[in-house]
């Protein structure tokens, strides 16, 4: 019989959550009568998660449990999943409860409507610091703003894509990754269902300020110029106040106004252009970088123990 469902979580030292987690899902995912699975994909946990999901798998088949060699990060979990899903519908959903596994039966009914990606927008964040709050209200709008796909504000990687969107994903094999970037250049037929974003059930974030910032600056890299831009832009300023402010400065020397002498402006002016030129340097390194890491052309994430049919 054919799987609708595929249910993808990535799990990151949750053994507290796995339980409810594998609960919750299960007894929704009953209650819509259709064939589902639980693809749990062990980002490199240290906390006996991966013990935790293999017994998981061991008592019900349903659960298909995708443990790596190590931690890959958690847009990288997602797209193992997307590889090992082969229900006609796939979920991705956060394994501490954080998204609430009863919205995706509202999501399937906007999939039998006929929609390709239902992804989930929050109306809502509990029990979340201000200062994540903030960041991820400042980080989803820059993101809509600068990137030339529009990707949709306040949405996580929650949300239920059809069979054809996966198999386009599968094809897109860059490692530095922004799934949510990548379901909305896909295109289809797409449309946002609201939910409120409940607080972590157990355990803490597992996204420090470091890898906010790396995911931020994989959305920007892996969907826009503009930061190249920018360099450019700030390029042409400087030069055309220079053109303006030499003859002004030429002008004023010849006249005898003792006007912008001194080490003082030279060293603002040198500090200024050297800023604005390693600012630059740094902005290439980081599209160069991820060229480099495009040509090493290693596997996106390693396996120690997988389903056999992917
Ligand atoms: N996660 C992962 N690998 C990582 C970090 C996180 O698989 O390196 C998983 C984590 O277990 C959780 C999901 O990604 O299921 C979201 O992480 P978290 O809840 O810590 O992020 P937040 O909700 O705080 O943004
Ligand atoms: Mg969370």
């Amino acid at each position: 019989m054919k799987i609708t469902y595929s249910i993808v979580a990535p799990i990151y030292n949750e053994i507290e959550n796995l339980p409810n987690l594998y609960r919750r899902v299960s007894d929704v995912m009953d209650s819509s009568g259709q064939l589902w699975e639980l693809i749990l994909v062990d980002d490199g946990s240290t906390d006996g998660s991966t013990d935790k999901i293999r017994e998981l798998a061991k008592n019900d088949k349903r659960v298909r449990p995708v443990i790596f060699a190590r931690n890959f990060g958690h847009q990288v979990a997602i797209t193992a999943g997307w590889d090992y899903a082969r229900g006609d519908a796939i979920v991705i959903i956060d394994a501490d409860l954080q998204d609430p596994p009863e919205v995706i039966l509202q999501l399937a009914d906007k999939w039998r409507e006929g929609y390709e990606v239902v992804y989930a927008v929050r109306s809502e964040r509990e029990g979340e610091t201000w200062f994540k709050k903030t960041t991820a209200a400042i980080f989803y709008r820059l993101i809509h703003w600068i990137t030339d796909v529009k990707i949709p504000v306040d949405t996580g990687d929650f949300r239920l894509m059809d069979r054809k969107v996966v198999d386009v994903l599968k094809q897109m094999k860059e490692r530095h990754r922004f799934p949510r970037g990548m379901s909305a250049w896909v295109g289809f037929k797409q449309i946002g269902v609201e939910y409120k974003r409940a607080a972590r059930v157990a355990g803490t974030t597992k996204y420090p300020f470091k890898k906010m910032f790396k995911l931020a600056l994989n959305a920007i890299t892996g969907f826009s110029y503009f930061p190249l831009q920018v360099a450019t832009y700030f390029g042409f300023v400087s030069a055309g106040i220079a053109i303006i402010a030499i003859p002004i400065v030429a002008i004023l020397r010849m006249t005898g106004l003792h006007l912008f002498e001194g080490q003082t402006t030279t060293l603002v002016s040198v500090l200024f252009l050297g800023g604005v030129q390693l600012i630059s340097l740094g902005i290439l390194g980081e599209y160069i970088g991820r060229l480099y890491d495009e040509a090493k052309g290693r596997p996106l994430y390693i396996v120690r123990e997988a389903p056999d049919d992917k």
